[in-house]
């Protein structure tokens, strides 16, 4: 009886343990759906680049809309900072000429390839 007894609990302690690994299964699965369903919220994230050709710092950062640029760059301090757009052959980040007050076309600073707007 004794025997039957202690059989019978350990019966219930592994679907107690199976239930366990059910609701954390079931609890990440939620949060990869939810994950997944909320990604097309999140706020458009740019490539950023600073124009001073002594700091060149690069970043990805959520954009908003209405912000000033250039924006104060978190590496050197200056007001250099601007949202690059990717080379069209090589998908390098880069600073539009206009941006850093050249004339167009902007070259790009790994391939060469002369980049202008809308081509
Ligand atoms: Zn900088
Ligand atoms: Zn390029």
């Amino acid at each position: 009886m004794f025997k039957k007894l202690f059989a019978s609990d350990g019966g219930n302690l592994k679907s107690g343990v199976a239930y366990a690994i059910l609701a954390i299964a079931v609890a990440c699965g939620g949060y990869f759906v939810y994950a997944t369903w909320t990604s097309g919220d999140r706020p458009l994230v740019s490539t950023v680049m600073c124009a001073n050709s002594s700091c060149n710092h690069v970043d990805q950062r959520a954009q908003e809309v209405g912000e000033d640029w250039p924006q104060k760059c978190p590496k050197c301090g200056q007001q250099t900072l601007f949202v690059a757009f990717n080379c069209r052959k090589c998908a390098a980040p880069n600073i539009w000429n206009e941006n850093r007050g050249l004339r167009p076309p902007t070259r790009c600073t790994q391939c060469g390839q002369e980049n202008r707007h809308g081509s």
